[in-house]
């Protein structure tokens, strides 16, 4: 009878556990947590706290006596591993209430500790209301303090995903929040760009940010929170919620002298086994190769890690067959009324990686404009100028981003090209869709580009270019242009191009532009074949040109603690 032993009760140790039974009813089988709680809902916790969830006890996907029971499985409770001995195939448990500690031996052992959230030693961080949000006793924390009295204002470190799905779900209860963020923009696998659609939609929520900013100091005022930033800033609040990123709980396997990797994470083969093949680890704490750049990353998220948990069982008990395959990181988040969406490598990352690429941006309806309520939705791409082949994608939206966004992964996972984009089919009937969904749109621009038929700009590419002499051509109506366009532009509206083409110079460069890209592209086209050459359409339009180059942080708005002004808030998305 085989011994399995597990540590990590939560996404991937519950998964590789279940699935471990169905595939092998004679093993004996034992799982160690260190908490409380297995196999609940840690995606949930913050729509527990903002009260979406309003039952705690539907945080619970199972609990240790029914899991155990349906899977006879020896669920270990508060229960930590404390050590890894590879030599003897065994390892030291400690029963953190009774103190007791016994050593267990294992044929196979599966590592799944995930990742604990970066507290780094800024002065002042230990006060009590300062909270980090991993599991369910955090949230407890978190609940108790809050329903204790009422709490005016919450200062959020750190504009990743959890961060802002924390400043929903506390401005949902009528709290105050600011974030403070390091980065220059809030969700770093999203473009700088895309970003700042997200910066205004916060603004237009009266929530207070400061990029490129961060803490500096905790300190104490009149039995609250002070908070000094490292521009010099002050602000007061009564809590604090760090979620500055996480990093691999790899300790156990260091000390077991597994190989750890550049990011912390501990390194495991294709069959997700460590340098000993007798563990094998998966979820938060392994790192892999990035199936798009073959550099190993680490990746944080739910879905890779059950998969794994499932197909580490399989390896197991049926011999190494199933290869894993590396994960795009494909992610989405709810940030208040808008959707934010990624998969693949961003644009940043191909920089950072020395890789040619394309890249452009449509803004598109989330279905036909003409049935009601369709919304906008803007969808970046990036790809190989060579083949065609997909790098990465970022949507921000209303509805129908998870759709698009699991169309791109679901391609790039296939190795698809841009071509496979213009002919993708899909369901269609106005409130869902148009004829041409916005993914094929992404597919004929990308056509259009490869084939020569347009040459795009980017936003950040503009003041190069006006340096360089470019013409600014806007074909916006007129009343669009004198609403606001880039400093210098012309404006020859579309429909009136072929009639006012003597007004367009011949020998300087011309960028053309719109609102979204659409009519510069139509401008383009016509210039094109009545001899003009030197032409470029901006991707995006004035409308992601405008978003990235307002300005970001949304500061001071709650200086006497109420909401105050609050400069620039823009409804463009
Ligand atoms: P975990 O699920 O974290 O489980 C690890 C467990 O191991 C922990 O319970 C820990 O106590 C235990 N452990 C560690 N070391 C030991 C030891 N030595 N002995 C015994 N037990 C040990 N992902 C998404 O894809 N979408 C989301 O919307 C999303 N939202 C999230 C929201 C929050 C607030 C949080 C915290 C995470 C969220 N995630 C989300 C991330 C997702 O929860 C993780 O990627 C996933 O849980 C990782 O699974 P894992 O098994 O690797 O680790």
């Amino acid at each position: 009878m085989a011994k399995y032993i597990i540590v990590g009760g939560v996404a991937g140790g519950a998964s590789t556990a279940a699935r471990l039974r169905r595939l092998d009813e004679s093993a004996e089988i034992i799982l160690f947590e260190r908490g409380e709680h297995i196999s609940y809902a840690s995606c949930g916790l913050p729509y527990y706290v903002g009260r979406v969830i309003e039952q705690r006890d539907h945080l619970f996907v199972q609990t240790p006596e029914k899991f155990g029971k349906r899977f006879r499985i020896d669920i270990r409770t508060k229960t930590e591993v404390m050590k890894i001995n590879r030599s003897r195939k065994l390892v030291i448990a400690r029963n953190l209430v009774s103190g007791e500690e016994y050593e267990e031996s294992y044929d196979k052992l599966v590592l799944s500790p995930g990742a604990e959230p970066a507290r780094p030693p800024i002065p002042g961080i230990d006060q009590k209301e300062i909270f980090t949000l991993r599991n369910v006793p955090d949230t407890d924390r978190i609940m108790e303090f809050l329903e204790e009295k009422n709490h005016r204002r919450v200062v959020i470190v750190g504009a990743g995903f959890i961060g802002l799905e924390m400043a929903e779900n506390l401005h949902r209860r009528g709290i105050f929040v600011t974030i403070v963020e390091m980065a220059e923009q809030v969700m770093t696998p999203l473009d700088y760009e895309m970003a700042a659609m997200v910066h205004q939609h916060l603004k237009m929520k009266k929530v207070e940010f400061y990029l490129s900013d961060a803490v500096a100091a905790f300190g104490r005022q009149n039995n609250r929170i002070l908070v000094e930033l490292k521009s010099g800033r002050k602000m007061i609040t009564d809590m604090v919620i760090l979620s500055i990123g996480v990093r691999p709980e790899s300790k156990l396997a260091r000390e077991a002298g597994l190989q750890i990797g550049p990011c912390g994470g501990i390194i495991v083969d294709e069959y997700l086994q460590t340098t000993d093949p007798d563990i094998y680890a998966i979820g938060d704490a392994i790192e892999f190769p990035s199936p798009i750049i073959g550099k190993r990353m680490c990746i944080y998220l739910a879905g890779p890690a059950t998969k794994q948990g499932r197909m580490t069982a399989e390896n197991i008990v049926m011999g190494n067959k199933r290869k894993y395959h590396g994960s795009l990181a494909t992610a989405i988040a709810r940030v208040f009324d808008i959707t934010v969406a990624s998969t693949g490598i961003s644009e940043k990352v191909l920089w950072e990686e020395n890789l040619p690429y394309e890249a452009f941006i449509i803004h598109a309806p989330s279905h036909a404009g003409y049935y009601p309520d369709a919304k906008p939705m803007s969808i970046k791409i990036l790809f190989s100028r060579k083949d065609g082949r997909i790098y990465g994608a970022q949507i921000v939206g209303y509805s129908g981003v998870d759709k698009r966004i699991d169309i791109l992964s679901t391609l790039i996972r296939y190795g698809g090209t841009v071509d496979d984009l213009a002919e993708m089919e899909h369901a269609y009937a106005p409130p869902y869709s148009s004829s041409k969904d916005p993914i094929n749109t992404l597919g004929f621009v990308a056509e259009n580009i490869m084939a020569g038929l347009t040459r795009i700009a980017h936003w950040y590419d503009v003041d190069g270019l006006l340096e360089e002499g470019v013409c600014l051509l806007d074909v916006r109506s007129k009343e669009e242009f004198d609403d606001g366009s880039i400093k210098g532009a012309v404006n020859i509206p579309i429909d009136e191009i072929r009639d006012r083409m003597e007004e367009i110079p011949q020998d300087c460069p011309i960028l053309i532009f719109c609102w979204v890209g659409l009519r510069g592209y139509l401008a383009e086209r016509i210039l094109r074949q009545h001899g003009f050459e030197n032409l470029r359409n901006l991707s995006g339009g004035y409308k992601t040109y405008q978003l990235a180059t307002l300005k970001q942080s949304n500061e001071d708005i709650f200086e006497k603690d109420y909401i105050g002004v609050d400069d620039s808030i823009y409804h463009i998305i």
